[in-house]
């Protein structure tokens, strides 16, 4: 069987699958893993492989050592990558900037234009370097390609991805909405037209993407026309513990009142969202404390549906028509409520769920408006590694 390995490298961790990139959105992968803790006294490596889980504590000083040891931990159980037939690499790369609109297979020169990148994804870019320098030291003779966030989004009108902020600093700074998520919009939103019967040139769709980190995009006739994340993955919906779009005075307001530029990051980045108000950010635990009628759980409940709704609204006036409304990611395809709450009371604009449906488990991609909903409302599972997998794959031939 052809495999891919696909890599997400972060700064202190680095996450693996080995997969068929032919498999189901929702089939597990053939292995995959989790190398935690880089750099710091101890790590962790946790791999998974046919139900079973193995895991090793060590000091783990780079992600070379880390992805080394991993090899050796597969191969110590017959699944190394030398008894397997890996035909690509797949690496998830944050920041694709203006320069890829495409997935690349990675030679010196590209490797230099995503360090030039850099600048705008200083926490990111760094790490997927990282990971790719280590694999493709490991596995010099296997294809490695590079798969951006960003890459479904270059192709945004300007009037979607332009700030309106001074023209020459915005040039100067790259300035500009690059959207991210976008193999998942991506993905998500090429099964869309199958699944509702339409050809996909003439197929007017909404994506949300409701995972811990969230966004929603516009997509018309498959190319994303809006997105609501940004320069930075900060803007857009709540998230999470990522704020969404605020007034950005918020931010000078802050930094005039006492607080450093880091900790103002740290805390619109980790410490806010449906967890700034609610004290979590998991959908079970908040939906839980709903329960339990927690105001603040509650509340944060209502400014998540309330500003998710604005984007939907939005986005329907964007595309003129929309034919598929869909719902991926962790909360996005597990959350009947969040999905129903989304979409109550627009029967007047074609849109209604079906309850029945809508509260069926997560299996596959499925329909769950009803037959007389003009707008189709979908859940379609999504599954970055399995999109990065079938680039790979595609480009290492
Ligand atoms: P993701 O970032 O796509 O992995 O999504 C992770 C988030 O999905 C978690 O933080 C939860 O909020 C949410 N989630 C996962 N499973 C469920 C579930 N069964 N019901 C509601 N929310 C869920």
């Amino acid at each position: 069987m052809a495999l891919a390995l696909v890599l997400n490298s972060g700064s202190s961790s680095l996450k693996f699958q080995i997969l068929d990139p032919e498999a189901e959105a929702t089939a597990e992968p053939f292995a995959a893993g989790l190398v935690e803790q880089v750099g710091e006294p101890m790590g962790r490596i946790t791999i998974k492989h046919a139900g079973e889980k193995w895991v090793e504590e060590l000091p783990i000083p780079d992600h070379g050592v880390g992805l080394n040891r991993v090899f050796v931990m597969l191969d110590e159980h017959g699944i190394g990558p030398s008894n397997l037939d890996i035909t690509a690499v797949g690496h998830r790369v944050v920041h694709g900037g203006l320069l890829f609109s495409q997935p690349a297979v990675i030679t010196d020169e590209i490797l230099e234009m995503v360090r030039d990148l850099i600048p705008l994804a200083p926490l990111h870019n760094p790490a997927n370097i990282v990971g790719i320098e280590v694999a493709r030291e490991l596995l010099p003779s296997i294809p490695h390609v590079a798969v951006f966030d960003t890459g479904f989004f270059h192709s945004l009108p300007p009037a979607a991805a332009l700030y309106a902020i001074n023209a020459s600093v915005a040039g100067q700074q790259g300035i500009r909405r690059y959207g991210f998520h976008g193999t998942s919009h991506e993905y998500v939103s090429q099964q869309v037209p199958a699944l509702i019967g339409r050809d996909p040139e003439h197929t007017h769709q909404i994506v949300c993407h409701l995972g811990n980190g969230a966004s929603i995009s516009a997509v018309h006739n498959g190319h994303a026309i809006d997105t609501s994340m940004g320069m930075t993955p900060l803007a857009g919906i709540v998230m999470g513990t990522r704020s969404g779009d605020i007034d950005p005075g918020i931010v000078f307001h802050l930094l005039r009142s006492g607080m450093s530029v880091d900790e103002v990051d740290d805390l619109l980045n980790k410490k806010s969202g449906v967890k700034g108000i609610s004290g979590v950010n998991d959908f079970r635990e908040l939906r839980a404390m709903i329960q339990q009628e927690n105001s603040d759980a509650w509340l944060a409940y209502n400014v998540y549906i309330h500003n998710l709704r604005k984007y939907i609204g939005s986005y329907m006036i964007a595309l003129g028509r929309v034919d598929a409304i869909t719902f991926t990611a962790g909360v996005g395809e597990n959350d009947a409520n969040v999905r129903a709450d989304a979409l109550a009371d627009l029967e007047e604009y074609g849109i209604i769920l079906d309850p029945e449906r809508n509260a069926l488990p997560n299996t596959g991609p499925r329909i769950i408006s009803t037959p007389e909903s003009k707008v189709k409302i979908c859940v379609v599972p999504t599954n970055e590694e399995l999109a990065i997998a079938k680039y790979a794959v595609a480009l290492a031939h």
